[in-house]
């Protein structure tokens, strides 16, 4: 039996209630309710992340929950006449590797939008353009990978093949092989222990150059005494009779090599989720159900859900953040929703909105603790996570939101019990990276870096919390509703 004593809080336990930040874990607040809705989201999540692999079929997936909700496509919206009011709900597909949808709120189209954006591309293994080549009777694919991976960590492991190639006559295939049970699988070799003397000495970053990272895919010869490459001849002949493709159509196809591993419960509590692509499909499919609340009424602002492509690569191109996409959406809705449009009005509600850039955050891993710096780091538990800025040394090519934004975001986070953390991306000059934080930025919009913690990140089998998942995605929709 304790003294009565114990049990009295001192003057500076009283104290440091008051004025210390505490960092707690989500699972110590969660009860009956709460996990039945965590476990249900996660199992759904996991469904979603296994049939949106590439960020074609990320889009696929999402396209047909708007269209379960009747969205309407903006681009066919804009060629007819009529105005859309409050309540309407829209999307514009970009190229089907990029989406954006609304639901309009009551405020009129200058007062901005509230806007959740994250990215669909992820890591992985892409087919050169001419890249079926057999020696010692293997046929290998040549590639170029796609976004930053460390090489060594793509061999040896079953690889799916995910495409679209558009075909000489102009038809589109849609192509998967490695996802269903028996299908069959890629993968890159590696060398064996016994001859690996010299590569184990080299460093990791040179243990496999990109190169090197050939796939295996096939060994059968086609039976001709008189054919050249006929490994390479029976494998085209396959692929020609499965999907009439002829060798010159890999040269603008889109091939993406991923995992071919479903994402599962990790660890005996389950309180993970181990699978390919969190980096950033956690953040969209959280910022997805998250703006899709919003499907059945009308908001006080216009909400706004973003998913871009090419984020891993420096979000070029014309799928990418740093593309126009975010804007021209803009203008459609202020087309469609204002009796006279004009430049002046889109600028208006651009720099009235605010944002928060979905993205995740290396979480704190207590096997390589000296990258992190405690204080600031994010952990796998406890929360959506808050990056002020991001960038490396001296927080270059980053973005940084200002602090009225910040205290925006951290009050409503605040006032919905949404818990979070901090999440700076490692020690000072240990590296770093952006997000599209940057790139909506420079249109004038609030933004604020806020995601998921993870570990493993860019790796073939990264980890997630079931319960950071979850409450992002409630600090989601309560950022959408009420910024
Ligand atoms: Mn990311
Ligand atoms: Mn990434």
């Amino acid at each position: 039996m304790g003294n009565i004593d114990d049990d009295k809080k001192t003057e500076g336990q009283v104290l440091s209630e008051k004025l210390c930040f505490e960092l707690k874990n989500c699972w110590d607040a969660a009860s009956g309710e709460d996990l039945d809705a965590i476990e249900s989201f996660a199992v759904q999540y996991k469904h979603f992340l296994d049939r949106g692999k590439t960020e074609r079929e990320f889009v696929k997936e999402a396209m047909a929950l708007l269209k379960e909700r009747d969205f309407q496509d903006l681009d066919v919206l804009l060629r007819e006449s009529g105005k859309l009011l409050p309540g309407a709900r829209v999307y514009q597909n970009i190229r089907g590797k990029s989406l954006a949808f609304a639901v309009l709120g009551r405020k009129p189209f200058t007062e901005g939008f509230n806007i959740v954006g994250a990215h669909v591309d992820s890591p992985r293994i892409d087919l050169k353009t001419n890249p079926l080549y057999e020696d010692a009777d293997i046929a290998l694919l040549d590639t170029h990978y796609y976004g930053g991976i460390k090489h060594y960590q793509w061999l040896t492991i079953p690889l799916a093949m995910h495409g679209t190639v558009i075909c000489k006559d102009g038809s589109v295939r849609e192509i998967c092989i490695g996802e269903a049970d028996d299908d069959p699988v890629f993968c890159i070799t590696d060398l064996l222990p016994h001859l690996a003397q010299e590569q184990m000495a080299k460093k990791a970053s040179e243990f496999v150059n990109g190169e090197g990272l050939d796939i295996l895919a096939g060994s059968r010869p086609y039976k001709d005494p008189k054919a050249k490459d006929k490994v390479k001849l029976r494998l085209l002949s396959i692929l020609n009779a499965q999907y009439g493709i002829l060798e010159e159509d890999f040269a603008g196809a889109e091939i993406e090599f991923v995992p071919a591993h479903k994402a599962r419960d990790l660890g005996f509590d389950r309180s993970m989720i181990g699978g390919y692509g969190h980096d950033d499909r956690c953040c969209a499919f959280a910022a997805l159900q998250g703006a899709l609340s919003f499907a059945e009424g009308i908001p006080e602002k216009t909400i706004v859900c973003l998913l871009t492509d090419k984020e891993e690569i420096g979000s070029m191109g014309n799928t990418g953040a740093q593309s126009r996409l975010f804007e021209n959406f803009a203008a459609y809705l202020g087309a469609k929703t204002l009796d006279t449009y004009s430049e002046i009005s889109l600028r208006q509600a651009l720099s009235r909105s605010a944002m928060l850039s979905a993205d995740v955050n290396p979480a704190f891993d207590p096997n390589y603790d000296s990258v992190y710096d405690k204080k600031t780091a994010s952990y796998l538990g406890k929360g959506i996570v808050l990056t002020k800025a991001t960038g490396s040394r001296g927080k270059s090519g980053g973005s940084e939101a200002n602090a009225e934004f910040c205290q925006r975001v951290e009050a409503i986070l605040n006032s919905n019990k949404v818990q979070w953390q901090f999440g700076d991306i490692g020690k000072v000059d240990k590296g770093g990276g952006g997000t599209i934080a940057q790139y909506v930025a420079k249109l004038g919009v609030e933004v604020f870096d806020c995601g998921i913690p993870v570990l493993s990140m860019h790796s073939p089998f990264e980890v997630i919390s079931k319960i950071d998942l979850y409450t992002t995605y409630k600090g989601y929709i309560a950022f959408l509703r009420e910024a």
